[in-house]
């Protein structure tokens, strides 16, 4: 699925409509990333960040979002 580009993070999803839109961590997370993560607060993104990586994601349908550069 590719990623959404949008100017900034939206506040609401534009696929699902729902204010589940948050940030993507990437590289090694911390306890504290983790309990955000439990949270549903943060997305962990895996170790490998690329030019295509999203910045944010929905925790409810999945859906991608790019900053536009
Ligand atoms: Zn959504």
């Amino acid at each position: 699925m590719k990623p959404i580009k949008v100017l900034r993070k939206p506040i609401k999803c534009q696929k699902c409509g729902k204010k589940t839109v948050v940030k993507i961590l990437y590289g090694m997370p911390s306890p504290e990333s983790w309990e955000r993560y439990e949270n549903g607060k943060l997305i962990i993104g895996g170790c490998c960040i690329t030019q295509d990586s999203p910045e944010w994601g929905c925790t409810h349908c999945q859906t991608e979002y790019k900053k536009k550069k």
